[in-house]
């Protein structure tokens, strides 16, 4: 085994692989850009070398760079991560020529799986189900009709060199095929700068459904189960979990023994993922394979119990794999939620800023003990609720546009799918980022629906269930009373408090029984505190009785305590007269008073809520790529208005509300400030 590691790569993956590198007592060597400088990843490491500015283009994907960091640090070996140079024939082969091991596949089997159409014919030649559809990059309409009518519609067109769900188009006629095919050959050369396109058959309302691999240096190659990554957004993956809920055991074993069979066509000697798309009836055909470690694969890691990173480590250095097929196997269910730095609630927007504090639910069982936990390395059992959590943040990080904008994954286990839900909610419930909005809420209320509890899903599950968006929830009467219970836990602790330091409230405010008033929205909610216990107190609620118990610290965000013996976990944040709540992806403003208060706070003059003017904003500073409506043009709620890009992505702003376009501000390829108006829109009465 090498003595020493650098990682190319940054955030939480770079973090990870030092993880599982300190525990075999190899030396860890990061690289960091300017803006990376205060990161995590360069703190865990035993020594770091910086690599250039915070553009990715001139720190992380300069090869150059990283080998000259190699040399200056004597690193023996690199492994890459995802994204950035992991699934680079040129770095692979630079790295090889310095005499640095790569940790990660031969070069060969990166070219031979790094192009759809060329790994496509060798998935065909190695009998690997491919989806229907012509295996050649097409030349001209001719055969575009030709492949497309044998295919069958609707087709997909798609860029040989696409990635990241771009390069692609549906075609649902043959008259659509021309222009369609114009398009994504434009598109793909300018993203791709190479215009391959080949034809296939569209299948409908697919899951996508990943087989993990793993291979040595001596042609041995290994499955371990699968992964459900269907829950998408926009082609990229929002949750992931393993095993799926829908393949049966025969469908895993065809599919496994099919990946393995092209991990072995192209020499392949690492960990890598072979894609499948799957109908309804079980049918599955290859899309595509990732010659590489994947964001979701601590899924894989709990329910089979290995750790990836180090056997792709031993591979690396040439060790024989340790596992024979028939010691694979599948134990309990596990979950994996991306928490992302984006705004929801506006269709996703990419955000930033800095994290203020950060509260993440205790990782009870992290890499290292889950492995202890199975003595016999593989199959052993796992306790029953596991949360692990994977970030590379922490208070006082920059979320920066410069990198993606991944914050943490947090991956729960449990022996059935029902209970990795109900550990999800909880971790999700303990999770708090300040300073950056997050997907939290969003990824909470998608554990609570009833289709994603079911299992019973396709990558269409975003456009059917939220086909106008996500918007934040309200919470529901039973929540609203938590709340109310809460919020007056934690004001009789601050009052509680406050008496105690000299000076301040002369009475017992909670002398008992004492009443208030607890506001949320338009519910008023009279609560009586009746009697103290030692680490909380007695509630009146309606005609109910409720005990609350905590260790709450004031101040902390999040709250946990017991109501009347139910663990509850809430995130709060302070406002003015109470406190924001939030849990299960409901939140509300909380305002807590004494009825003499609540009487007299009803009497103040409201400030009217802030209406939607119509006036369509900036979000960020960014260059208006395309506005895609004319003035006076009838609009409707969640139609495209216009696209901005900034950082290389793509957002799209839209229609909030049914209107007319008055007046539109600006014009494609305008640079425009955060907040810049761009679209008048007369909303309809
Ligand atoms: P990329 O390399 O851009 O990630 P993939 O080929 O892996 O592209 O496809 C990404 C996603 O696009 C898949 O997860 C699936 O949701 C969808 N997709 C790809 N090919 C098809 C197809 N033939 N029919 C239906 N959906 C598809």
């Amino acid at each position: 085994m090498f003595k020493s590691i650098l990682v190319a790569n940054r955030g939480e993956i770079a973090c990870r692989i030092f993880k599982t590198a300190k525990k075999l007592g190899i030396r860890c060597i990061a690289v960091y850009s300017d803006a990376d400088r205060d990161a995590p990843h360069v703190s865990m490491a035993d020594e770091a070398v910086h690599i250039g500015p915070s553009v990715a283009a001139q720190s992380y994907l300069c090869i150059d760079k990283i080998i000259a960091a190699c040399k200056a640090t004597g690193a023996e070996a690199v492994h890459p991560g995802y994204g950035f140079l992991s699934e680079r024939v040129e770095f692979v082969e630079a790295l090889q020529k310095e005499g640095i091991i790569f940790v990660g596949p031969n070069a060969h089997a990166v070219r031979a799986m790094g192009d759809k159409i060329e790994s496509k014919k060798t998935a065909k030649m190695s009998n690997v189900s491919t989806v229907p559809g012509g295996s050649e990059a097409i030349v001209d309409l001719k055969q575009a009709e030709a492949e497309a009518i044998a295919a069958g519609f609707p087709v997909l067109l798609k860029a040989s060199a696409g990635g990241g769900g771009r390069g692609m188009r549906v075609v649902e006629r043959v008259k659509d095929l021309a222009a369609a095919f114009d398009a994504t050959r434009a598109e793909a050369k300018g993203a791709f700068g190479d215009d391959r396109v080949f034809v296939e058959k569209y299948i409908v309302q697919p899951r996508h459904i990943e087989i993990q691999v793993l291979g040595d240096k001596h042609g041995n190659v290994v499955y371990l189960g699968e992964r459900e990554c269907s829950i998408q957004r926009r082609h990229q993956k929002l949750i992931e979990e393993a095993p799926s809920p829908f393949i049966s055991a025969q469908t895993r074993q065809k599919m496994g023994e099919q990946a393995v069979a092209l991990a072995k066509a192209v020499g392949y000697d690492s960990a890598g993922t072979v894609e499948f798309i799957v109908d309804a009836h079980q049918n599955f055909y290859f899309l595509e394979m990732n010659t590489r470690l994947q964001v979701e694969h601590p899924v894989t890691e709990f329910i089979t119990g290995v750790d990836l990173v180090e056997l792709m480590f031993k591979s690396a250095a040439g060790e024989k794999l340790a596992l024979k097929q028939s010691d694979i196997k599948l134990n309990g269910h596990a979950i994996e939620v991306r928490l992302c730095a984006e705004d929801p609630a506006r269709n996703f927007l990419p955000a930033t800023g800095r994290v203020r504090s950060l509260s993440f639910p205790k990782s009870q069982r992290d890499l290292h003990e889950q492995r202890e936990a199975r003595s016999e390395g593989v199959g052993g059992s796992i306790p029953p609720h596991s949360v692990r959590v994977d970030t590379g943040i922490e208070a006082g990080s920059e979320v920066s546009l410069f990198y993606d904008s991944l914050l943490a994954k947090i991956i729960t286990y449990a022996p059935t799918r029902a209970g990795a839900i109900a550990a999800q909610i909880a971790a999700l419930n303990a999770t708090a980022i300040e300073g950056v909005r997050h997907s939290g809420a969003f990824l909470n209320h998608v554990m609570h629906h009833p289709r994603f509890m079911s299992g019973d899903f396709s990558t269409a599950f975003m456009a059917e269930e939220f086909p106008k968006g996500y918007a934040p929830q309200m919470p529901d009467p039973r929540t609203i009373e938590i709340f109310a219970l809460v919020a007056a836990a934690i004001d009789r602790h601050s009052n509680w408090r406050r008496q105690h330091i000299s000076g301040q409230l002369k009475e017992e405010p909670y002398h008992f029984p004492s009443s208030r008033i607890v506001h949320i929205g338009a519910d008023k909610i009279s609560l009586k505190a009746s009697g103290a216990r030692e680490s909380g107190f007695v509630v009146e609620l309606h005609t109910e009785t409720y005990e609350i118990d905590t260790d709450y610290v004031l101040g902390h965000n999040i709250w946990q305590g017991h109501i009347n013996g139910m663990h509850i976990s809430i995130h709060v944040q302070p406002i003015l007269n109470g406190f924001t709540l939030a849990m299960n992806g409901m939140s509300a403003d909380v305002l807590v008073f004494t009825p003499e208060e609540s009487k007299a706070y009803e009497m103040m003059p409201k400030k009217l809520e802030r209406m939607d003017d119509g006036i369509v904003r900036s979000p960020m500073p960014g260059l208006v790529k395309q506005i895609c409506v004319v003035e006076g043009q009838k609009i409707f709620a969640g139609e495209l208005l216009c696209i901005i890009e900034a950082m290389k992505m793509e957002n799209q702003l839209r229609a909030e509300n049914d209107g007319v376009v008055q007046t539109i501000k600006v014009q494609s390829g305008e640079i425009v400030a955060v907040d810049a108006e761009l679209i008048v829109v007369k909303i309809a009465e």
